[in-house]
């Protein structure tokens, strides 16, 4: 009983099981370029994040206005 998927990259029918390494890819070369595009095109953090020690409009020890 083995598992047919379809390869992320290029779409071809796969083994999905132990005997295939590249899981769930078709091949070492998928596999591969399917973690290219991760390290290219994924994760990128426009501008800088917020800086959660920026001090805000109030002093530190200011009662709160009401
Ligand atoms: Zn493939």
């Amino acid at each position: 009983m083995t598992a047919i998927v379809d390869c992320p990259v290029c779409s071809r029918k796969t083994e999905f099981s132990p005997a295939n390494r590249w899981r769930p890819f078709c091949s070492e070369r998928c596999k591969l370029i399917d973690l290219g595009q991760w390290a290219t095109g994924g994760y990128v953090i426009p501008g800088d994040p917020p800086d959660p020690e920026q001090p805000s409009d109030a002093p530190p020890g200011t009662p709160p206005r009401s």
